[in-house]
């Protein structure tokens, strides 16, 4: 049987993060299955002419509605954040950190160390990626004198 423990959240701290450019195929997938999302600004940006989202919060409580019979049906088009697990991007610190929600990673803690991180996992990678595209985004809203809101964290 396959591990899920990363599709059911307990802790709205670890709830994905989806980029503004993912929220429409997530909608619409969800669609398909009959569920609806519920996601939640998480970065934004205010000039002059208005508030812009770069990052949502996307709320699960308990069990992803694309877990079926233990696997992800949108594997294709599932959202970066997934992608990573157990990896987390955190956005506010630009730190990359291991889930403990992850069995694997709870099983094999004496492989898990700052410097091994890397090796152990494939998922390292893309992460920093998505942490240096976060950051530019940041330097470039700096940069053109815009507000950043960081909508706030939430206790579970
Ligand atoms: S989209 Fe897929 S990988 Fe991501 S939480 Fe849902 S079922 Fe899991």
């Amino acid at each position: 049987m396959m591990c899920t423990d990363c599709c059911v959240f307990g802790d709205y701290n670890e709830t994905p993060l989806i980029f503004y450019w993912e929220v429409e195929t997530l909608r619409n997938k969800a669609r398909s299955v009959g569920a609806s999302i519920d996601i939640e600004p998480y970065l934004s940006v205010e000039d002059a002419e208005g508030i812009f989202t770069y990052i949502y919060r996307w709320k699960i409580q308990g069990r992803c509605p694309f877990l079926l019979n233990g696997k992800c049906i949108i594997h294709e088009d599932k959202p970066l954040s997934c992608r990573i697990f157990p990896l987390i991007a955190d956005i506010e610190s630009s730190r990359i950190y291991v889930s403990g929600r992850c069995r694997w990673v709870r099983e094999h803690k004496e492989l898990i160390s700052p410097s091994s991180i890397p090796e152990v996992f494939d998922e390292f990678e893309l992460a920093v990626k998505i942490i240096g595209m976060v950051s530019k985004f940041i330097e470039i809203s700096k940069n053109n004198g815009w507000r950043i809101i960081i909508h706030g964290r939430k206790d579970a």
